[in-house]
């Protein structure tokens, strides 16, 4: 069990309130599917798979096979899509009953090989269309061999012809993901003329729901925007956040004038001070980056910057002129802004922010 102070609340009402405005900003037929991959964003994922489920959401993604295989465990009995499934655990996605992104031939013709053996038909799978990001899917040269490919695989059902924008948050790169749109309205035509089905398709990440609405096809995939963040400010500021770090003051330490804190001596104190030690470090996903006055917690509605280098398991934060004692709340993020300000102060985007917070921090949903 454990009790430590230091937590990543899970805040249920700013979910309820991220789903209700992506609901608002997609048609009423639109079936709507959550990313959950790499621990819900850092938070959650069976806590928060199991919110979706009651909220009737349509799908769910991971990206491994693994952490499919860990809400089917907990239970979770939604659709979950796998977007980045390896050859290596096709055995345990057919076991799991979790439902594969085919990319290329190797693995439609080994995934269509496997339900084959199974004696299966109708076993639920997803093609992936690359129509521009370059990462995985087929190429529209690929498309005359797919058609015929699909035909022989008639035992795997199509439940979703899918593609991924590489730009959707960038307004200058508005032509390149108009291009991307209308290729994959095309190139996922073509396919679906040879099924007598219609399987879903859907392109749109959290800035294509926002920017792109003529792109919703029948689904879309709303990943960051769930967790509270849209692409610019005005977006973000309809959002609530959803992951709130927070721990105690273990200990204060008042230092001389001259004195100075942390490894190699990087915080100097220029006046008599107070140095609040905090129990989480770099291990835990506070960027060494946010050290020396880079990042700042709060404590008691007081902003209070970092003191020197940051450790492992531990930041000091310099409360000299902050009123605190041991065993104060201390707010490591709770709102957007903050962990913005982190992103930036690191180089990187929100996402990094939230998917570096380890496992080892407690969760809990508030
Ligand atoms: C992660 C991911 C998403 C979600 O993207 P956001 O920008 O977080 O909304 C959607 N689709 C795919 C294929 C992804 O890998």
């Amino acid at each position: 069990m454990n009790n430590s102070p230091t937590v990543l609340e899970i805040d249920s009402k700013a979910i309820q309130h991220n789903l209700r405005f992506f609901k608002s900003k997609i048609n009423s037929q639109t079936k709507l599917l959550v990313v959950i991959k790499a621990f819900a964003y850092g938070s959650d994922s069976v806590a928060i798979a199991k919110i979706l489920e009651k909220e009737k959401i349509d799908y769910l993604a991971v990206a491994y096979a693994n952490e499919g295989i860990d809400l089917r465990k907990a239970g979770i009995t939604l659709p979950i899509l796998v977007l980045h499934p390896q050859i290596e655990n096709f055995e345990n996605i057919f076991d799991y009953n979790l439902e594969p992104n085919l990319y290329n031939f190797q693995t439609l013709q080994s995934f269509g090989k496997l339900v084959k053996e199974k004696n299966l038909n109708d076993y639920p799978v997803h093609i992936k269309i690359n129509s521009g990001m370059n990462r995985l899917g087929f190429r529209i040269n690929d498309l005359k061999k797919l058609k015929n490919s699909l035909i022989e695989l008639r035992h795997l059902k199509m439940n979703s012809i899918y593609s991924h924008l590489a730009a959707s948050e960038d307004a200058q790169e508005k032509e390149f993901t108009q291009q991307q749109i209308s290729d994959f309205d095309q190139m996922s035509d073509t396919l679906i003329d040879t099924l007598n089905y219609k399987p879903l398709r859907h392109i749109s990440n959290t800035s294509g729901i926002i920017n792109y609405p003529e792109a919703q096809f029948e689904m879309v995939r709303l990943g960051i925007g769930f967790y509270g963040f849209g692409n610019d400010k005005l977006e973000t500021n309809k959002l609530k956040n959803v992951c709130n770090l927070k721990t105690k003051i273990s200990q204060i330490q008042h230092i001389d004038k001259g004195e100075t804190v942390s490894y190699n001596r990087k915080f100097k104190a220029l006046e008599h001070s107070k140095i609040a030690i905090i129990p989480l470090g770099y291990a835990d996903g506070i960027n060494r980056a946010l050290g020396n006055g880079k990042g700042y917690v709060t404590i008691n509605n007081q902003k209070a910057p970092i003191a020197g280098t940051v450790c492992m398991d531990i930041i000091m934060i310099d409360v000299t002129k902050i009123k605190c004692k041991e065993g104060d709340d201390v707010i490591v993020f709770n709102q957007q802004d903050h962990i913005l300000d982190f992103a930036k102060k690191t180089n990187t985007i929100p996402y990094e922010i939230l998917t570096s917070i380890s496992q080892r921090v407690r969760r809990k949903i508030v």
